[in-house]
């Protein structure tokens, strides 16, 4: 029998006995031998830990036991995701030689739902990019056009789940690093309500922006994956203390009276292959039965901006903690203050280096108020304007990413052009409300454009009812 490809068959056929856990990795190393050097997902690939696992997962079955709901589901986690004695590198020269001692919170409960873990897959160095070539290890390809982009700072991780690689991955999205990539890679992307997953164990970049999320060839293995990861965790005191809602039980409903936003002032930018899909996405809802509601967020225009101060900011103090004593790379020098220096220039990148000196200056004294402060504002004032469209509409719609998939280098000269990939997943992470990226046809080249639907906090079921419904036709038209 063929091995299944979405998570939810596989992890199916693994707990009635119709395939083996072993069988499924198996077939999921074959594609990492065929591919794995070309497109560069990984960092690393766990392969003997993953053999183990998964011939445990199928004695588990024998024994007449349940292994989970995601049984010999083999999973790809981004390298900014702690596990316990593999390496956890951020794809960075300064976390060098670093293990952490323990599992993330998502880590643990995926092991514990049965999932297979096969690597860890490269990202922008700390999470820092929008297209995964600011690794220090070298960039992912996009599986669907080698000479282009996966996005970042995900890239590896959708890159992954584009290539067959894994079934499932898991990312962070702090700007738009899970639905960017999912966009420019063709795969399911979501941004959880910030606090439904626990952020114990995710290396921080900008804490309260972080959050982790997965990536899926379906909407109905993103519901899987969401129902595995969310939950209350003691252990992250922005954790939500919530019950969780069957994610999974909204799919096959429709959009029959949904009210979907229209962002009347949405910010020009996106390419008009992007925006025509966008377009038809609305007139597929309209058809299907939802009502299209114009909306206006005044304040979305200016998430771009206020995130480029709020981010650095927490960066620059996130990051103070990798000083060549506690983590990774020491460079030695005659004084401490010197190996502070030394270790620092040479373990981060030229993006990390960047953040952190915006970061320093707009909270530096006489530029606090003007910068980081009035950031703040930005963010209040987009999370009363986000409120006021709830109040009207179930889920709004924009574009994920501005363009498709880019060539390399297209844009690592001019970081301000890099910066504008992100101006539709922004506003998001500054409200905390959830947003994903369904695929929905292509573009120009063929390439794969993404929709991003946007909800209201804890709104995640709506959102996904809307995407099922975007999938369905998609598979239709395309
Ligand atoms: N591309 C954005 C940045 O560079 C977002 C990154 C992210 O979500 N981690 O900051």
């Amino acid at each position: 029998m063929a091995v299944p490809s979405t998570a939810t068959e596989i992890a199916a056929a693994v707990r009635s006995g119709g395939t083996t856990a072993v069988e499924v990795l198996e077939q999921h190393l074959v594609s990492i031998g065929e591919r794995e050097s070309e497109i560069h997902a990984f960092n690393l690939v766990t392969v003997d830990a993953a053999r183990e696992r998964a011939a445990a997962i199928d004695a588990a079955v024998a024994a007449g036991h349940d292994p989970g709901p995601l049984a010999g589901v083999p999973v790809a986690l981004k390298d900014n995701m702690c596990t316990r004695g593999v390496p956890t590198t951020c794809s960075s020269k300064i976390l060098e030689g670093w293990a952490p001692p323990y599992d993330g919170t998502a880590v643990s409960l995926l092991a514990s739902a049965g999932a297979v873990m096969i690597g860890k897959t490269n990202l922008d160095e700390f999470a820092m990019g929008s297209s995964t070539e600011n690794s220090a290890f070298g960039p992912t390809r996009n599986p669907l056009d080698p000479t282009r982009v996966p996005g970042g700072s995900s890239g590896g991780s959708a890159a992954a789940v584009a290539a067959g690689f894994a079934a499932m991955s898991f990312g962070s999205d702090t700007g738009g690093s899970i639905r960017q990539p999912a966009a420019l890679c063709g795969v399911v992307g979501v941004k959880p309500t910030y606090g439904r997953v626990s952020r114990y164990g995710l290396v921080a970049f900008a804490s309260s922006l972080d959050q982790i999320g997965p990536f899926t060839h379906t909407v109905a293995d993103a519901a899987l994956a969401l129902q595995v990861v969310c939950g209350h965790d003691p252990l992250d005191s922005t954790s939500i203390p919530e019950p969780l809602p069957d994610f999974s039980a909204v799919l096959d409903r429709g959009v029959d009276g949904v009210r979907v936003g229209r962002i009347t002032d949405l910010p020009a930018g996106a390419d008009p292959d992007v925006a025509e899909r966008v377009e038809l996405a609305f007139d597929v809802l309209r058809a299907a039965g939802a009502t299209i509601v114009d909306v206006e967020v005044p304040a979305f225009t200016y998430g771009l901006t206020a995130y480029y101060l709020i981010a650095p900011a927490e960066a620059s103090s996130n990051l103070a903690r990798y000083d060549g004593v506690r983590y990774g790379l020491r460079v030695d020098a005659d004084d401490t203050n010197a190996m502070y220096s030394a270790t620092r220039t040479a373990g981060f990148g030229a993006e990390v280096k960047r953040r952190i000196l915006l970061g320093t200056y707009a909270l530096s004294a006489g530029y606090y108020d003007a910068y980081y402060g009035k950031a703040l504002r930005i963010r209040r004032l987009m999370a009363n304007d986000f409120a006021a469209a709830y109040e009207r509409c179930d889920v709004l719609l924009t574009p994920t990413s501005p363009s498709v998939a880019f060539p390399f280098g297209s844009k690592t000269d001019n970081p301000l052009a890099m910066y504008l990939c992100d101006t539709y997943t922004i506003p998001s992470n500054l409200t905390g409300d959830p947003a994903m990226s369904v695929p929905f046809g292509t573009g120009a080249d063929g390439l794969p454009v993404g929709v991003q639907i946007l909800a209201h906090a804890l709104d995640e079921p709506v959102m996904l009812q809307v995407a099922a419904e975007l999938e369905r036709a998609a598979g239709g038209s395309t």
